[in-house]
């Protein structure tokens, strides 16, 4: 029972660095948040001890009394956070939710379209590296010029290749999908409609983007970006079919042992995006994010070169683009890096540059609203942006990381949590 600075104070230490690099500077990058202490409490528990192949009331092993209850919390709470008839709270991650609903849906060599991984899409829905794209035969749809999903294009596709599946999700776009019309050709073509809400799910759940629960046959998300839960996936559908298919892709299709101290912390999760507060920080978040976009397409940051993709957002991050300014992508993430503000390095469409460079930046604003930052903060931090990407290598460095680290003492961040080491 010695404690970790005892038995590893090695790693001890490490995980304390990584909780003072998260209290003292900016997370921007889109797909982060903070777990509540609650949450990872949960996760941190004896639960991680427990085996329990199976689903509540059906499992392989015994003594899964309690975590029968904790499991069905999850499924429950999710179902009516989203309006679905069936969930799966089990996957380890998004990518294993994914590959669950490959495996559930359709069989190696059948057609699936995606947004392509070049243009926003994630690897999961057909970059030719991922099982995804090596076991299917993907069709990918691409953005139009104003940086949207045309959607006369993806019917153009699904009629020409009649797909057994489509993809509606993304990593990095900045509008709202049209759910209802996906549905409407994948019905034409006879596919099955999946839609990954991975990023936008916490504003899905707070009533703050439309859903797409009741148009896919299936839909799947990651419960640790705008969802503010632990790292995770999860499955939702309204088809009892499409159900019990899920169930078994997952288990024992794709998983052995769910972990359960996992689910514990998405229940927890769950439980609070119910909640006005979680609403009221989803809120935060989109004006974050539309704060953040103003700021970016004024005259200083325009004479730069800098631009945004689509010309604004919808949502919970910005695409920067950085095709015609001095800066590409890596060297703009590694100067934001010098002033403690996280973002990712991101392509743009039709990037001129490698994806280990790109001429982009993907910059998100869920993390910082959890943190408790107002439309204020956000104006401070969205200037501080700007004005780092129109000074380039010539701006204040010094006088910028001051700024940023004013804005982190002003929202401390889990000052609850004692050192490890
Ligand atoms: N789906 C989408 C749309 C994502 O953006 C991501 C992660 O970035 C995933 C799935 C995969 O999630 P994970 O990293 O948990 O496997």
């Amino acid at each position: 029972n010695a404690a970790l600075r005892d038995v590893d104070p090695e790693v001890a230490e490490q995980i304390d660095n990584e909780l003072r690099r998260q209290q003292d500077g900016l997370e921007m990058i889109a797909s982060e948040n903070f777990a509540a202490v609650a949450a990872m409490q949960a996760q941190g528990s004896v639960l991680t001890n427990k085996y329990a192949e199976g689903y509540p009331g059906r499992r392989y092993y015994g003594g899964c009394d309690y975590v029968d209850v904790i499991e069905q919390l999850a499924i429950d709470r999710l179902k009516a956070l989203f309006g679905a008839g069936f969930a799966n709270v089990q996957p380890h991650s998004g990518a294993q939710a994914n590959a669950a609903v490959f495996h559930a849906l359709v069989m190696p060599g059948d057609t699936v379209m995606g947004l392509s991984l070049a243009h926003g899409g994630h690897l999961t829905h057909g970059m030719k590296l991922n099982f995804s794209g090596k076991y299917y035969d993907i069709v990918p749809y691409e953005l139009d010029a104003e940086g949207r999903v045309d959607m006369a294009e993806v019917e153009r596709l699904a009629k020409e290749h009649k797909p057994k599946m489509i993809v509606a999700g993304w990593s990095a776009y900045v509008r709202q999908l049209d759910f209802a019309e996906f549905r409407r050709i994948a019905d034409e073509v006879g596919a099955y409609l999946w839609v990954d809400m991975a990023h936008f799910a916490g504003l899905v759940a707070a009533g703050l983007h439309p859903s797409p629960v009741p148009h896919a046959h299936v839909t799947t998300s990651t419960t640790h970006k705008t969802l503010g839960g632990p790292r995770g996936g999860v499955i939702l559908s309204n088809e009892a079919d499409i159900a019990k298919k899920i169930n078994s892709a997952v288990f024992p299709g794709q998983q052995g042992g769910p972990l359960e101290h996992v689910i514990a912390a998405k229940a927890v999760a769950f439980k609070i995006a119910a909640t006005d507060e979680f609403k009221d920080r989803q809120k935060r978040t989109l004006e974050g994010a539309r704060i953040l976009a103003e700021r970016l397409m004024q005259d200083d940051v325009k004479g730069a070169g800098v631009k945004l993709v689509s010309g604004g957002t919808d949502v919970h991050l910005v695409l920067v683009d950085l095709v015609d300014a001095e800066l590409d992508g890596k060297q703009a993430e590694d100067l934001l890096k010098r002033i403690h503000i996280t973002v990712n390095r991101n392509s743009v469409p039709n990037d001129p540059r490698p994806p280990m460079v790109t001429s982009g930046l993907r910059i998100g604003t869920p993390a910082l609203a959890t943190r408790g930052f107002q439309a204020e903060d956000f104006e401070e931090v969205a200037d501080v942006i700007a004005q780092l990407l129109v000074g380039g290598e010539g701006a204040d460095i010094d006088a910028l990381a001051g700024r940023v680290s004013a804005l982190a003492a002003k929202h401390p961040l889990y000052q609850d949590l004692a050192p490890l080491a």
